[in-house]
């Protein structure tokens, strides 16, 4: 089930639907639901907030949901209360603040997500680091896709020694128009090249600014 059909609600039933999943979509908002009524699954107006609404459409039976209500914080809330009592073990919640997800956790919300910090956070990786793309996990790991720096330029990456140099592991490669490919020791790195790379976060940092 995903709660709200904002951007980011639309956004995940859409990616869903696409991967084959059956999603039921729900929203208070009448003219969100017309909107995706043909593109989703199952699409109904209904208030996450009532339990008894919620327990009609089936709820209990469901195996996991989103929470994508971002502004209306107590709507939010209820909404995962009200899930979380039906039954539901395994919510995503959105949040928008810090202190926002903290309530989500303690109310019932398996997961939460800070998408607008969470992108963010990645810009700046791009915008200082000269990185086409960026993800930063736990524990301070970050795979990141950056060009090749200069010192890695016309030989095989087994040379560069970048993992023992630089303790950053290149994961793949792409020469401009081609697909990926997978990096292995005899992999000859070119000018223009881009590289996947993975890493802790630091050591991410200081070694795709020698790209920038
Ligand atoms: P975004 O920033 O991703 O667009 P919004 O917070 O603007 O997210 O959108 C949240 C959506 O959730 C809105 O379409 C709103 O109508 C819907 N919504 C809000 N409260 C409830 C509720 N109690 N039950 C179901 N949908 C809700």
């Amino acid at each position: 089930m995903v709660v709200g059909l904002g951007r980011f609600g639309s956004a995940v039933c859409e990616t869903l639907v696409r991967q084959g999943v059956e999603v039921l979509a729900i929203d208070v908002d009448n003219d969100r639901v017309q909107k995706y009524a043909d593109e989703f699954t199952h699409t109904v107006r209904a208030d996450a907030t009532d339990g008894e609404a919620m327990r009609q459409l089936g709820v209990p039976d469901l195996t996991k949901a989103v929470v994508a209500i971002g502004s209306d914080i107590e709507a939010s809330v209820l909404s995962v209360i009200t899930l979380s009592e039906a039954g539901l073990d395994t919510i995503y919640a959105k949040a928008i603040t810090r202190k926002h997800g903290k309530i989500l956790r303690t109310i019932g919300a398996s997961h939460v997500i800070y998408p607008e910090f969470v992108m963010g956070q990645r810009v700046a990786h791009m915008v200082t680091g000269g990185l086409s793309d960026y993800l930063e996990f736990e524990d301070e790991f970050a795979i990141a896709r950056s060009y090749a720096p200069a010192e890695t330029w016309d030989r095989p990456l087994s040379e560069s020694a970048i993992r023992t140099r630089h303790t950053i592991t290149v994961v793949g490669v792409k020469r401009p128009g081609q697909p990926f490919t997978y990096a292995v020791p005899e992999t000859i790195i070119h000018q223009g090249d881009e590289l996947v790379l993975s890493g802790r976060i630091p050591d991410v940092e200081r070694f795709t600014t020698l790209a920038a």
